[in-house]
């Protein structure tokens, strides 16, 4: 989301009379943020000061530096106090006003701060889309009301807050006009989406049928939000690639209760089993904390245990970091670093073995790849296969945005390699 929110804030300015800059010349840089884990949110003050010494050096004055995102949300006022050469801040609900608060920082006020989150959505204030890659992102819902022990969505992104069904059709079909051909639907819950009795199973398949859009995915949906209406989306919508992304964060039923996740384990299994009837081939993905407070080894076990047992195609995993202001970050169990990182690494073998034995898997089997970018070497060009696995195809003929029917032919853990066949051979597919 915070690459979608980039970009949006990026055409607002250019509407605004800006032009990009090499981040070496730039007159204004701004830093658009995470503050879901510190490691996260410490990234701030390195880069701001990088870029205080690479001025310094280079004999230019210091360039304006706006801070935008969750930590300018969650920390706006120590921002301004512990990174002197911030200019000013805007939150994730404000960044609409990026223009305006640039112009009035011009004209000499100091200190500038735009952290509210208004009724009316940022969305209607924000310039058309322009946007032109193959595959775009676009932002259907926001924020969050489940408050998960450790997270600070809740209270960085505001209360969950979908948009209208007209308003997200105008943006794809202007995606689709700038180039786009596969659309990803974003939101923190993306299918908590609601729009009057419309759910989420009701906005894939309207997306779906916007003339243009090739390829359907989405991220980042809840266990707890998912439908039946959705489920059957993936055995329905052609355009819908086989891909889940269904966070699961641990493995065992006393951790999640701890996590205020509202679901066991096993309500999390039916539910891969209910997606995988409908779409035998998915690819699933998920998310993961380990060393959570309380987590015993036991516990951990559990996680692997269901890892062996879902086989997921790639997944995040990260070492529990405590928030400020969420509950898990004041209980007095809290794990040590090293336990932490050696129950990381001991995850991280296992999702690494898994995602080469998912690639593998695929070698001989023919599908689309959609051209994306140009590879490292001369006539190579790098797509995604439909289960989001990077496939490197060879041919000086392709162009970004083409759909090239390949015969995967063998696998590493990152990528995969093509070769084009004919139309014919992916009619099975
Ligand atoms: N709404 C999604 C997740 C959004 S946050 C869901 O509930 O599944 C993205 C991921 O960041 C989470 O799935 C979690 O794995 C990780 N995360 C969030 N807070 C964290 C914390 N305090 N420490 C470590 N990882 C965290
Ligand atoms: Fe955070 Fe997701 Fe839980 Fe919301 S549902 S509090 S975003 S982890």
């Amino acid at each position: 989301m915070n690459v979608y929110d980039s970009e949006r804030m990026a055409e607002a300015l250019l509407a605004d009379g800006h032009e990009a800059a090499d981040e070496n010349d730039a007159d204004i840089v701004v830093l658009n943020t995470c503050h879901i884990r510190e490691k996260a949110a410490e990234k701030l003050y390195s880069e701001v000061g990088r870029i205080v010494v690479r001025a310094r050096d280079a004999g230019r004055p210091r360039p304006t530096i706006a801070v935008a995102g969750c930590v300018a949300q969650a920390e706006g006022a120590e921002v301004m106090a512990r990174a002197r050469a911030v200019d000013l801040v805007v939150g994730p609900q404000a960044y609409h006003r990026l223009p305006e608060l640039l112009r009035r920082q011009a004209a000499g006020e100091r200190g500038l701060v735009a952290l509210e989150m208004p009724a009316e959505s940022k969305f209607d204030r924000l310039p058309r889309r322009s946007a032109r890659s193959a595959s775009a992102f676009l932002t259907v819902q926001e924020g969050c009301d489940k408050f998960c022990a450790f997270c600070v969505v809740p209270y960085t992104r505001g209360a969950e807050a979908s948009r209208p069904l007209a308003a997200i059709l105008h943006e794809a079909r202007e995606l689709v006009d700038g180039g786009a051909r596969e659309i990803t639907l974003l939101g923190q819950n993306v299918n908590a989406w609601r729009d009057g009795s419309l759910d989420f199973g009701a906005l894939l398949a309207a997306v779906a049928a916007v003339p243009g859009v090739r390829r359907l995915r989405y991220t980042t949906s809840h266990p707890r939000d998912v439908s039946d209406a959705m489920i059957r989306a993936h055995a329905d919508i052609p355009q819908l690639m086989p891909y889940l992304h269904l966070p699961v964060q641990s493995g065992s039923d006393r951790i999640l209760a701890a996590m205020n996740r509202r679901h066991d384990v096993r309500f999390y299994l039916d539910l891969i089993d209910r997606f995988r009837a409908a779409r035998p081939d998915l690819a699933i993905t998920s998310d993961f904390i380990v060393g959570f407070p309380g987590e015993s080894e036991a516990d951990f076990e559990a996680t692997l245990a269901l890892v062996r047992q879902v086989g997921f195609a790639q997944a995040f995993s990260f070492k529990y970091s405590p928030r400020l202001g969420t509950p898990a970050a004041e209980r007095d169990d809290q794990l040590a670093e090293a336990v932490k990182s050696e129950r990381l690494a001991r995850l991280q073998a296992l999702l690494a073995e898994q995602a080469l034995a998912f690639n593998r898997s695929h070698v001989g089997r023919t599908c689309e790849a959609l051209i994306e970018r140009r590879g490292r070497h001369p006539g190579q060009w790098i797509g995604k296969s439909p289960w989001l696995q990077s496939v490197v195809v060879e041919g000086e003929d392709h162009a970004v945005g083409d759909l090239v029917p390949v015969r995967l032919v063998s696998a590493g853990p990152n990528s995969l390699e093509g070769q084009r066949v004919t139309n014919d051979a992916t009619a099975s597919w």
